[in-house]
């Protein structure tokens, strides 16, 4: 690499080198949300940032069992990733573990939850759109899980923050159709809200909202992922509540992902 001219940071975490190419090393805090192989031991991870929004890198050499790299490469590592980068993708130079998070890939159940988070956090972010505030997000929910909360309580909560950042948190305080705020509520994915019972005709596939799953996800439109603590639920809500917040993400963001077919089969088995 040409550093001819000397290098100088530009502020907070980026070293620039001014010469015929310009190449960046990239300092950043970062949660590995997909990891695959590549060529001959090597492995790409994209990584949801704390301050650069989601970033490709490429780490030499990470298949191999002594390379110092390989635990870096583990989808939901937290760490801070230092790297390489002119344009598309960096190449990391080194980086140092903060949170492993390895009970979340030893236990099947865990592993299956942190895989939707990831994946959907993946699908529903452009690489630039993503901000610290989704960073932190996806850490708390990986932090709640390997916690031992309860797992879909969490996802559910996650669901609602990804929707709320993708511009699609549903209006929960009145009827969206007349502003009547007296219930009994119906959801209405497409009409963006809940319907009170007079106009609830104006979308035959409106859910019915029990008191549990209402107050909940009204709870839950507002919440900061930081802010979860131990809290519980009727499996009658829970599955209340699944059946809205599947609705709302089919609706609003319509990704098909892998990782939740693998949770609905082992929802089946359990
Ligand atoms: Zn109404």
């Amino acid at each position: 690499m040409r550093t001819d001219i000397t290098p100088t940071w530009d502020g907070v975490s980026r070293l620039c080198f001014r010469g015929r190419v310009n190449v960046m090393l990239y300092r950043v805090e970062g949660i590995v949300i997909r990891s695959m192989d590549y060529g001959e031991g090597n492995k790409i991870v994209t990584l949801l940032t704390k301050t650069n929004g989601k970033a490709g890198v490429l780490i030499r050499g990470a298949k191999k069992v002594k390379s110092k790299h390989s635990s870096l490469a583990q989808p939901f590592t937290y760490g801070e990733f230092v790297y390489f980068r002119s344009s598309g993708l960096g190449t990391l130079n080194h980086g140092e573990i903060i949170e492993s998070h390895h009970v979340l890939r030893e236990k099947l159940d865990l592993a299956a939850y942190a895989s939707y988070a990831a994946e959907l956090t993946d699908r529903s972010l452009q690489d630039d759109e993503a901000t610290g505030f989704h960073f932190e997000q996806l850490k708390a929910c990986l932090t709640s899980l390997g916690e031992g909360k309860d797992a879909q309580i969490v996802i559910h909560l996650y669901e609602m923050r990804i929707l709320d950042l993708s511009g699609y948190s549903p209006e929960l305080d009145e009827c969206v159709s007349c502003g009547n705020v007296v219930g009994p509520f119906k959801l209405s994915p497409h009409a963006g809200g809940i319907l009170c019972s007079r106009c609830a005709g104006k979308d035959p596939g409106a859910i019915l909202l029990g008191d549990g799953a209402y107050k909940l996800l009204r709870l839950f439109r507002r919440m900061d992922m930081r802010r979860l603590g131990t809290i519980q639920v009727k499996p009658e809500t829970k599955a209340e509540l699944k059946v809205c917040m599947r609705k709302l993400m089919d609706t609003h963001l319509g990704l098909q992902l892998k990782s939740r077919n693998f949770l609905d089969q082992l929802d089946k088995l359990i």
